[in-house]
Order: structure tokens, then sequence, then C-alpha cells
């Protein structure tokens, strides 16, 4: 103990030394806006008054798609198993740009930022949810990207929201969504997710993704969570693909 305090850097050589580690990680990647490439900041203040956020209560309540009150005519067709969903915003610049960096360039200090706006939808509709699970990547996209995304966004929305974080679903293997017509994606994330053997999780639960597109990653795992018994699951994602 006493040779370890005799070897510690008095405080001003370890802040120096974190500024030296700071000032090299900003040579080889600048800190840029995430929607304009403004120097300096993860995201300036012009492009978070421009994200498109969506009005909870002027969204379709079954499926997030903006601009409606009430069930929209693609949710009277659909049987989605998730009983309601919420989405933050858009999933159109700069908000598109702020997820497509953190998940795919691995911008891991936007992970705070888009948990809280998820976390901000949430307000006044979770009533009687008991836990927060996120929605896992496939096997592959996990393997790519080397981080589990969904996971880091969820355990941040448990934290703001209060809630339980319970990883009790894992991912299959699939083909890659994004480049899929909405019925092949329906198709391919058909079973594409699994409760973890042995998990039990509670009755009411809140399944958080990253962009609710054609909603068939988060129906795949509300029908997994429902086929464990569990009574409702809703759906929450930062962004929602419009148009
Ligand atoms: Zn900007
Ligand atoms: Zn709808």
């Amino acid at each position: 103990m006493q040779d370890r305090r005799r070897l510690a850097f008095p405080a001003g050589v370890r802040s120096l030394a974190a500024a030296l580690v700071e000032g090299a990680a900003e040579l080889v990647a600048p800190t840029r806006c995430a929607g304009c490439d403004l120097p300096g900041v993860i995201l300036c203040d012009r492009c978070r008054r421009s994200l498109p956020l969506i009005e909870p209560g002027e969204a379709c309540p079954r499926c997030g798609a903006p601009g409606g009150l009430r069930w929209c005519g693609e949710c009277w067709e659909s049987d989605f198993a998730f009983s309601t969903v919420r989405c933050a915003g858009a999933f159109e610049p700069p908000l598109s740009r702020c997820i497509t960096l953190y998940k795919d360039a691995g911008e891991l200090r936007l992970a705070p930022l888009l948990a809280e706006l998820a976390a901000d939808a949430t307000a006044g509709w979770l009533d009687g949810i008991d836990a927060v699970v996120p929605v896992p990547p496939s096997p592959a996209a996990l393997a790519r990207r080397g981080f589990d995304h969904t996971a880091r966004l969820a355990c941040d929305v448990a934290r703001l929201t209060g809630l339980p974080a319970v990883e009790a679903l894992v991912g299959r293997p699939r083909r890659d969504q994004r480049s899929l017509s909405r019925g092949q994606r329906l198709a391919n994330a058909a079973g594409s997710l699994r409760v973890v053997r042995g998990a039990s999780p509670p009755p009411r639960v809140l399944v958080v993704d990253d962009v609710f597109t054609t909603g068939a990653t988060v129906d795949a795992a509300a029908r997994a969570l429902l086929a464990a018994g569990v009574a409702e699951v809703r759906a929450l994602t930062v962004g929602r693909a419009v148009g």
C-alpha cells in the first residue's frame, strides 16, 4: 500500500496525462458534430434543435408512425405481437446520422444522448412495466460491430426510467435486414430471437431497439417473450423509419 502511494502520480501529472491522451485521441479521430461535422462537439446546438422528434401524442399508438392519433392504415392489417410502440424521432438527419455513427462507426459517446431521447419519449407511458429488455442484434451484426449497441441503449434507458434492465433475449443467426424488402424482413425476422434458457422475464416488459423499420424485429422479440409467458410487451426505439 505504502509503495503504491509512493508511486502514484501527483494530481497535476495525472490531469496532464489525461489531457495528453485526450489530445492524442482528438488527433486520430477529431470530435465532430454527428449532424453537420462542426468540429469540437458530438452534436452541436443547431443540430440538437433540429432533431426530427416525434410528439408521442401525434403518432400511431400501435406502430409509432408520426402524423396520427389513431391506428394507421397499416396497423389495421398487421398482427403485431407488441401492444404499443413509442419512437423518439423520425429516422432522418440528423437523428439518422447519430444512430448510424453510434452503431456502425462505434461512436459510443452518442449512446447517452440517444438513450435520453428514447427515455424522454416514454413520459407517462410506463405504468405497469416491470423491466427493460434489449432487442439483441444478430450474432453476425454483433461480431461485425464488436459491441452490443442495443444492450448499451437499453441499460441507459433503464437507468433513466428507474426500471431494471433484463437481458432476456438472444439473437439467432439471420440474413442482414438492411438490404431486404418489407416482406423479406418480416420473414427473416420471424423466429430470429429467443428467450435466454432458464430466464423468466417479468410479466410486463419494454423492449428497446435502435430503429423501427417494418416492426419485424420488435415483433419477433415480442413473440419470443409472449411465448415464454410474458403478458404484455411494449416497444421503444430511438428512430422510426418514415415514408
Ligand atoms: Zn451540427
Ligand atoms: Zn400504425
